[in-house]
Protein backbone atom coordinates (compact mmCIF):
# COMPACT_ATOMS: atom_id res chain seq x y z
CA UNK A 1 0.00 0.00 0.00
CA UNK A 2 0.99 3.25 -0.76
CA UNK A 3 1.63 5.24 2.56
CA UNK A 4 2.50 8.90 2.45
CA UNK A 5 4.51 9.30 5.88
CA UNK A 6 4.51 13.27 6.92
CA UNK A 7 7.25 15.05 9.19
CA UNK A 8 9.79 12.81 8.27
CA UNK A 9 13.36 12.79 10.24
CA UNK A 10 16.31 11.36 8.89
CA UNK A 11 15.60 9.09 12.08
CA UNK A 12 12.03 8.05 11.16
CA UNK A 13 13.68 7.09 7.56
CA UNK A 14 15.72 4.40 8.91
CA UNK A 15 13.55 2.78 11.09
CA UNK A 16 10.82 2.84 8.30
CA UNK A 17 13.07 1.48 5.63
CA UNK A 18 14.12 -0.94 7.51
CA UNK A 19 11.00 -2.68 9.17
CA UNK A 20 9.12 -2.02 5.28
CA UNK A 21 12.06 -4.96 4.00
CA UNK A 22 9.71 -6.97 5.52
CA UNK A 23 6.17 -5.61 4.75
CA UNK A 24 7.00 -4.00 1.23
CA UNK A 25 4.73 -1.17 1.62
CA UNK A 26 5.54 2.19 -0.65
CA UNK A 27 6.89 4.81 1.65
CA UNK A 28 6.66 8.60 0.14
CA UNK A 29 8.48 10.27 2.51
CA UNK A 30 7.65 14.24 3.27
CA UNK A 31 9.23 16.25 5.38
CA UNK A 32 6.30 18.80 5.71
CA UNK A 33 3.92 18.54 9.18
CA UNK A 34 0.22 17.73 8.07
CA UNK A 35 -1.87 20.36 7.91
CA UNK A 36 -4.75 21.85 5.87
CA UNK A 37 -1.75 23.05 3.52
CA UNK A 38 -0.21 20.31 3.05
CA UNK A 39 -2.92 17.73 3.00
CA UNK A 40 -2.83 17.82 -0.74
CA UNK A 41 0.60 16.97 -0.89
CA UNK A 42 -0.77 12.59 0.26
CA UNK A 43 -1.58 12.86 -3.71
CA UNK A 44 -4.13 10.49 -2.77
CA UNK A 45 -2.48 7.84 -0.50
CA UNK A 46 -4.62 5.38 0.67
CA UNK A 47 -2.53 5.60 4.46
CA UNK A 48 -1.45 8.54 5.83
CA UNK A 49 0.87 7.90 8.33
CA UNK A 50 1.97 10.50 10.91
CA UNK A 51 3.39 11.77 13.88
CA UNK A 52 2.44 13.94 17.21
CA UNK A 53 3.09 17.35 15.94
CA UNK A 54 1.01 16.91 13.02
CA UNK A 55 -2.82 18.07 12.96
CA UNK A 56 -5.24 15.60 11.66
CA UNK A 57 -8.16 17.97 12.27
CA UNK A 58 -11.64 17.94 10.72
CA UNK A 59 -10.72 20.42 8.00
CA UNK A 60 -7.32 18.09 6.98
CA UNK A 61 -9.33 14.73 7.65
CA UNK A 62 -11.90 15.96 5.34
CA UNK A 63 -9.62 16.84 2.14
CA UNK A 64 -7.29 13.53 3.05
CA UNK A 65 -10.85 11.59 2.61
CA UNK A 66 -11.97 13.84 -0.80
CA UNK A 67 -8.43 12.76 -2.27
CA UNK A 68 -8.91 9.35 -1.39
CA UNK A 69 -6.59 8.24 1.81
CA UNK A 70 -8.69 5.83 4.12
CA UNK A 71 -6.35 5.05 6.66
CA UNK A 72 -4.69 7.18 9.29
CA UNK A 73 -1.95 5.30 10.53
CA UNK A 74 -0.13 7.28 14.15
CA UNK A 75 3.48 6.47 14.42
CA UNK A 76 2.24 7.67 18.58
CA UNK A 77 0.81 6.39 21.13
CA UNK A 78 -1.08 9.37 21.74
CA UNK A 79 -4.05 10.42 19.51
CA UNK A 80 -5.06 13.86 20.80
CA UNK A 81 -3.79 15.61 17.57
CA UNK A 82 -6.43 14.00 15.61
CA UNK A 83 -10.66 14.38 15.83
CA UNK A 84 -11.78 10.99 16.08
CA UNK A 85 -14.92 12.33 15.45
CA UNK A 86 -14.75 13.04 11.99
CA UNK A 87 -12.44 10.56 11.08
CA UNK A 88 -15.28 7.82 12.23
CA UNK A 89 -18.15 10.10 10.20
CA UNK A 90 -15.93 10.18 6.90
CA UNK A 91 -14.61 6.32 7.51
CA UNK A 92 -11.29 6.81 7.96
CA UNK A 93 -9.63 4.11 10.34
CA UNK A 94 -7.26 5.56 12.76
CA UNK A 95 -4.65 3.07 13.91
CA UNK A 96 -2.04 3.80 16.58
CA UNK A 97 1.45 2.31 18.48
CA UNK A 98 -0.06 1.88 21.81
CA UNK A 99 2.84 0.27 23.13
CA UNK A 100 6.27 0.47 21.80
CA UNK A 101 8.51 1.62 24.67
CA UNK A 102 6.64 2.31 27.99
CA UNK A 103 10.30 1.69 29.88
CA UNK A 104 11.93 4.42 27.28
CA UNK A 105 9.87 7.25 28.70
CA UNK A 106 9.41 5.75 31.94
CA UNK A 107 13.47 5.39 32.61
CA UNK A 108 13.07 9.48 31.13
CA UNK A 109 10.42 10.40 33.43
CA UNK A 110 12.94 9.46 36.65
CA UNK A 111 15.85 10.44 34.87
CA UNK A 112 14.38 13.75 34.71
CA UNK A 113 13.14 13.66 38.78
CA UNK A 114 16.62 12.80 39.85
CA UNK A 115 18.45 15.64 36.87
CA UNK A 116 16.13 18.04 38.93
CA UNK A 117 16.84 16.97 42.55
CA UNK A 118 20.80 16.46 41.90
CA UNK A 119 20.89 19.64 39.37
CA UNK A 120 22.88 16.93 36.90
CA UNK A 121 22.14 20.16 33.98
CA UNK A 122 23.74 22.61 36.06
CA UNK A 123 26.72 20.74 37.03
CA UNK A 124 27.10 19.69 33.13
CA UNK A 125 27.62 23.25 32.43
CA UNK A 126 29.28 24.93 35.58
CA UNK A 127 31.93 22.24 35.88
CA UNK A 128 33.05 22.50 31.98
CA UNK A 129 33.41 26.28 33.17
CA UNK A 130 35.96 24.77 35.42
CA UNK A 131 33.38 26.24 38.74
CA UNK A 132 33.55 23.37 41.56
CA UNK A 133 31.19 25.22 43.69
CA UNK A 134 28.68 22.79 45.45
CA UNK A 135 26.60 26.37 46.46
CA UNK A 136 23.28 26.14 44.90
CA UNK A 137 23.76 22.29 44.30
CA UNK A 138 22.34 20.89 46.84
CA UNK A 139 19.46 17.73 46.40
CA UNK A 140 17.24 15.13 48.56
CA UNK A 141 17.30 12.03 48.54
CA UNK A 142 14.90 10.46 47.25
CA UNK A 143 14.48 7.57 49.90
CA UNK A 144 10.97 7.94 51.93
CA UNK A 145 9.89 10.72 49.57
CA UNK A 146 6.27 11.02 48.34
CA UNK A 147 5.58 10.48 44.81
CA UNK A 148 2.34 11.10 43.54
CA UNK A 149 1.51 9.40 40.07
CA UNK A 150 -1.42 10.50 37.64
CA UNK A 151 -2.29 7.82 35.39
CA UNK A 152 -0.93 4.37 36.12
CA UNK A 153 -1.46 2.91 32.85
CA UNK A 154 1.60 1.34 30.86
CA UNK A 155 4.58 4.33 31.61
CA UNK A 156 3.17 5.20 35.30
CA UNK A 157 3.07 1.84 36.67
CA UNK A 158 6.55 1.37 35.46
CA UNK A 159 7.72 4.71 37.23
CA UNK A 160 6.10 3.50 40.18
CA UNK A 161 8.28 0.07 39.81
CA UNK A 162 11.61 2.34 39.51
CA UNK A 163 10.42 4.61 42.38
CA UNK A 164 9.63 2.20 44.74
CA UNK A 165 12.84 0.79 44.42
CA UNK A 166 14.37 4.37 45.57
CA UNK A 167 12.18 3.79 48.56
CA UNK A 168 9.59 6.03 47.53
CA UNK A 169 6.06 6.13 49.27
CA UNK A 170 3.69 5.85 45.86
CA UNK A 171 0.46 7.75 46.03
CA UNK A 172 -1.48 7.25 42.48
CA UNK A 173 -4.81 8.52 41.14
CA UNK A 174 -6.32 7.14 37.89
CA UNK A 175 -10.08 6.46 36.72
CA UNK A 176 -9.17 3.08 36.84
CA UNK A 177 -7.21 1.74 39.45
CA UNK A 178 -5.50 -1.77 38.91
CA UNK A 179 -4.52 -4.74 40.98
CA UNK A 180 -0.89 -4.82 39.24
CA UNK A 181 0.02 -1.33 40.09
CA UNK A 182 -1.66 -1.91 43.63
CA UNK A 183 0.84 -5.10 44.27
CA UNK A 184 3.81 -2.83 43.98
CA UNK A 185 2.52 -1.05 47.32
CA UNK A 186 1.38 1.94 45.51
CA UNK A 187 -1.91 3.45 47.30
CA UNK A 188 -4.48 4.68 45.35
CA UNK A 189 -6.22 7.81 46.45
CA UNK A 190 -8.32 10.79 45.24
CA UNK A 191 -6.71 13.35 43.24
CA UNK A 192 -6.87 16.08 45.80
CA UNK A 193 -4.97 14.31 48.51
CA UNK A 194 -2.30 12.98 45.47
CA UNK A 195 -1.54 17.09 45.42
CA UNK A 196 -1.61 17.78 49.24
CA UNK A 197 0.15 15.35 50.19
CA UNK A 198 2.68 14.59 47.18
CA UNK A 199 6.86 15.47 46.97
CA UNK A 200 6.57 15.02 43.40
CA UNK A 201 3.87 14.53 41.44
CA UNK A 202 4.36 13.27 37.54
CA UNK A 203 1.95 12.85 35.05
CA UNK A 204 0.96 10.01 32.86
CA UNK A 205 -2.33 9.94 31.33
CA UNK A 206 -3.33 10.70 28.26
CA UNK A 207 -4.90 14.49 27.38
CA UNK A 208 -8.85 14.46 27.09
CA UNK A 209 -11.22 17.06 27.51
CA UNK A 210 -11.38 15.87 30.90
CA UNK A 211 -7.83 16.22 31.41
CA UNK A 212 -7.07 19.40 29.97
CA UNK A 213 -5.16 21.80 32.62
CA UNK A 214 -5.43 19.11 34.91
CA UNK A 215 -2.95 21.13 36.61
CA UNK A 216 -4.08 24.42 37.22
CA UNK A 217 -4.16 26.94 39.10
CA UNK A 218 -6.42 25.69 41.89
CA UNK A 219 -4.86 22.57 41.87
CA UNK A 220 -1.55 24.32 42.36
CA UNK A 221 -3.14 26.59 45.86
CA UNK A 222 -3.31 22.37 46.93
CA UNK A 223 0.29 21.50 46.70
CA UNK A 224 3.12 20.69 49.01
CA UNK A 225 5.07 23.81 49.06
CA UNK A 226 8.40 23.30 46.94
CA UNK A 227 6.97 20.09 45.25
CA UNK A 228 8.80 19.02 42.08
CA UNK A 229 6.31 18.40 39.37
CA UNK A 230 6.76 16.30 36.04
CA UNK A 231 5.07 16.20 33.03
CA UNK A 232 6.43 13.64 29.90
CA UNK A 233 2.85 12.81 29.04
CA UNK A 234 1.13 15.73 27.05
CA UNK A 235 1.48 19.47 27.26
CA UNK A 236 -1.93 20.61 28.09
CA UNK A 237 -2.54 18.76 31.05
CA UNK A 238 -0.82 21.79 32.87
CA UNK A 239 -1.84 25.10 32.75
CA UNK A 240 1.57 27.19 31.83
CA UNK A 241 0.82 30.26 32.55
CA UNK A 242 -0.49 29.34 36.30
CA UNK A 243 2.76 27.13 36.59
CA UNK A 244 4.94 29.77 36.11
CA UNK A 245 3.04 31.88 39.09
CA UNK A 246 3.65 28.90 41.25
CA UNK A 247 7.39 28.98 40.55
CA UNK A 248 7.62 32.64 41.23
CA UNK A 249 6.31 32.08 44.33
CA UNK A 250 7.68 28.94 45.31
CA UNK A 251 4.89 26.52 45.48
CA UNK A 252 6.17 24.97 42.48
CA UNK A 253 10.29 24.10 43.68
CA UNK A 254 11.12 21.89 40.74
CA UNK A 255 9.83 21.49 37.23
CA UNK A 256 10.49 19.10 34.42
CA UNK A 257 8.73 19.22 31.27
CA UNK A 258 9.16 16.93 27.97
CA UNK A 259 6.32 18.57 26.79
CA UNK A 260 4.72 21.98 26.16
CA UNK A 261 0.95 23.00 25.57
CA UNK A 262 2.61 25.18 22.34
CA UNK A 263 5.31 22.81 21.54
CA UNK A 264 3.67 22.59 17.74
CA UNK A 265 5.52 25.67 16.94
CA UNK A 266 9.03 24.60 18.62
CA UNK A 267 9.43 21.35 19.06
CA UNK A 268 11.47 18.85 16.22
CA UNK A 269 13.25 21.77 14.40
CA UNK A 270 16.58 23.71 15.17
CA UNK A 271 15.71 26.70 16.14
CA UNK A 272 18.59 27.75 17.47
CA UNK A 273 19.37 30.84 14.39
CA UNK A 274 15.71 31.75 15.20
CA UNK A 275 14.04 34.48 18.35
CA UNK A 276 12.03 32.38 20.00
CA UNK A 277 8.53 34.39 19.69
CA UNK A 278 6.78 32.15 22.65
CA UNK A 279 7.39 34.73 25.52
CA UNK A 280 5.81 32.07 27.77
CA UNK A 281 8.22 29.48 27.18
CA UNK A 282 10.97 31.82 27.46
CA UNK A 283 9.96 32.61 30.47
CA UNK A 284 10.14 29.49 31.73
CA UNK A 285 13.60 29.42 30.57
CA UNK A 286 14.94 31.67 32.88
CA UNK A 287 14.35 29.82 35.73
CA UNK A 288 17.14 27.73 37.35
CA UNK A 289 14.76 24.89 38.85
CA UNK A 290 13.60 24.35 35.68
CA UNK A 291 14.40 20.96 32.87
CA UNK A 292 12.74 21.65 29.87
CA UNK A 293 13.10 18.70 26.74
CA UNK A 294 12.07 19.07 23.56
CA UNK A 295 9.66 15.80 23.57
CA UNK A 296 12.27 12.66 23.34
CA UNK A 297 10.89 11.03 26.43
CA UNK A 298 9.92 8.08 24.23
CA UNK A 299 13.10 8.48 22.13
CA UNK A 300 15.46 5.51 22.08
CA UNK A 301 16.51 2.90 19.60
CA UNK A 302 13.97 0.03 21.08
CA UNK A 303 11.11 2.30 20.51
CA UNK A 304 11.96 3.20 17.38
CA UNK A 305 12.28 -0.32 16.21
CA UNK A 306 8.90 -0.74 17.73
CA UNK A 307 7.18 2.07 16.22
CA UNK A 308 8.03 1.23 12.93
CA UNK A 309 7.03 -2.11 13.26
CA UNK A 310 3.49 -1.64 14.58
CA UNK A 311 2.65 1.07 12.31
CA UNK A 312 3.65 -0.99 9.35
CA UNK A 313 1.79 -4.40 10.94
CA UNK A 314 -1.30 -1.67 11.28
CA UNK A 315 -1.39 -0.63 7.70
CA UNK A 316 -0.60 -4.71 6.83
CA UNK A 317 -4.02 -5.59 9.02
CA UNK A 318 -5.89 -2.57 6.70
CA UNK A 319 -4.74 -3.69 3.93
CA UNK A 320 -6.26 -6.87 4.59
CA UNK A 321 -9.19 -6.62 6.10
CA UNK A 322 -8.69 -7.76 9.22
CA UNK A 323 -8.59 -5.53 12.60
CA UNK A 324 -4.48 -4.73 14.32
CA UNK A 325 -6.51 -4.63 17.61
CA UNK A 326 -4.82 -1.16 17.47
CA UNK A 327 -7.78 1.14 15.99
CA UNK A 328 -8.49 3.86 17.77
CA UNK A 329 -12.21 4.91 18.37
CA UNK A 330 -14.06 7.78 19.06
CA UNK A 331 -15.22 6.87 22.68
CA UNK A 332 -11.30 6.97 23.49
CA UNK A 333 -11.38 10.38 23.51
CA UNK A 334 -14.24 10.97 26.20
CA UNK A 335 -12.27 8.73 28.37
P1 LIG B 1 -2.03 4.16 29.05
O1 LIG B 1 -3.26 4.31 28.24
O2 LIG B 1 -1.41 2.82 29.21
O3 LIG B 1 -2.31 4.74 30.53
C1 LIG B 1 -3.00 5.93 30.78
C2 LIG B 1 -3.64 5.81 32.15
O4 LIG B 1 -4.28 7.07 32.44
C3 LIG B 1 -4.73 4.73 32.24
O5 LIG B 1 -4.50 3.92 33.36
C4 LIG B 1 -6.03 5.52 32.35
O6 LIG B 1 -7.02 4.86 33.13
C5 LIG B 1 -5.53 6.78 33.05
N1 LIG B 1 -6.44 7.91 32.85
C6 LIG B 1 -7.21 8.23 31.79
N2 LIG B 1 -7.90 9.35 32.02
C7 LIG B 1 -7.56 9.74 33.27
C8 LIG B 1 -7.95 10.82 34.10
N3 LIG B 1 -8.88 11.72 33.67
N4 LIG B 1 -7.42 10.93 35.32
C9 LIG B 1 -6.51 10.02 35.77
N5 LIG B 1 -6.09 8.97 35.03
C10 LIG B 1 -6.62 8.84 33.81
O7 LIG B 1 -1.01 5.21 28.45
P2 LIG B 1 0.59 5.18 28.56
O8 LIG B 1 1.16 4.33 27.48
O9 LIG B 1 0.98 4.92 29.97
O10 LIG B 1 0.93 6.69 28.17
C11 LIG B 1 0.53 7.77 28.99
C12 LIG B 1 0.69 9.06 28.20
O11 LIG B 1 2.08 9.30 27.97
C13 LIG B 1 0.09 9.01 26.78
O12 LIG B 1 -1.26 9.40 26.80
C14 LIG B 1 0.92 9.98 26.01
O13 LIG B 1 0.25 11.23 25.97
C15 LIG B 1 2.20 10.13 26.84
N6 LIG B 1 3.41 9.74 26.10
C16 LIG B 1 4.43 10.62 26.03
C17 LIG B 1 5.60 10.27 25.35
C18 LIG B 1 6.80 11.20 25.27
O14 LIG B 1 7.70 10.95 24.44
N7 LIG B 1 6.89 12.22 26.07
C19 LIG B 1 5.69 9.02 24.73
C20 LIG B 1 4.61 8.13 24.86
C21 LIG B 1 3.47 8.49 25.54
Amino acid sequence: MRIAVFSTKPYDRQYLVAANEKHGHELVFLESRLNEETAPLAGGAPAVCIFVSDVASRPVLERLHADGTRLLALRSAGFNHVDLEAADELGVTVTRVPAYSPHAVAEFTVGMILALDRKYHRAYSRVREGNFSLEGMKGFDLHDRTVGIVGTGKIGHIVAQILKGFGCSVLAYDLHPNDRTRSLGVTYVGLEDLLARSDIITLHCPLTPDTHHLIDDEALQRVRRGVMLINTSRGPLVDTEAVIAALKDGRIGHLGLDVYEEEGDLFFEDLSDQVIQDDVFSRLLTFPNVLITGHQAFFTHNAMVQIAETTLANVDAYSSGRPSGNEVQPAAVRG
